[in-house]
């Protein structure tokens, strides 16, 4: 695979800041001024009022922007990075329909260096060396070879 670096490290970024600028959105479905910017950033046509409340209900969001709309941002975040896109996006779903307590055990895998958890804020998990960012099937570390336990 030749996946250039600096583009995978960028994509990460941008999904760990658009997430949080979702995650952020309260009561769940609203849209708030910071997530109507980065719809805007990616083209993404806001839902309309209704529809934007009814899609976080169905969906048993406690918080954040809705779904669809994430979904939308990630995937052109990504580009092709299809198989990125979908952890990111299924970690966002998880986030945004559970209770908080889960953010403190993922504070407590960090602590232990535990590679197979989402860090605090984060949408993608990366490599423990080089902190590029990786698929969760992925042993071995694409671009420094570091392992991955
Ligand atoms: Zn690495």
């Amino acid at each position: 695979m030749s996946t250039n670096r600096a583009l995978w490290m960028e994509i990460g970024l941008e999904l760990d800041r658009a997430g949080g600028v979702a995650l952020d959105v309260e009561p769940a479905g609203a849209l708030t001024p910071q997530w109507h910017e980065l719809l805007t950033e990616y083209k993404v046509a806001p839902l309309s009022e209704d529809a934007r409340f009814a899609a976080a209900r169905e969906a048993k969001q406690l918080k954040g922007a809705p779904l669809p709309e994430v979904e939308a941002v990630f995937k052109a975040i990504c580009g092709s990075a299809l198989e990125l896109c979908g952890e990111a996006f299924a970690h966002y779903r998880q986030l945004s329909t559970q209770k908080p307590k889960l953010f403190a055990h993922a504070k407590a895998a960090a602590a232990q260096h535990r590679y197979d958890e989402y860090a605090p804020g984060a949408y993608v998990l990366r490599c423990p060396k080089c902190g590029a960012p990786r698929l969760q099937r992925e042993l071995k570390c694409e671009f420094c070879g570091a392992d991955i336990k």
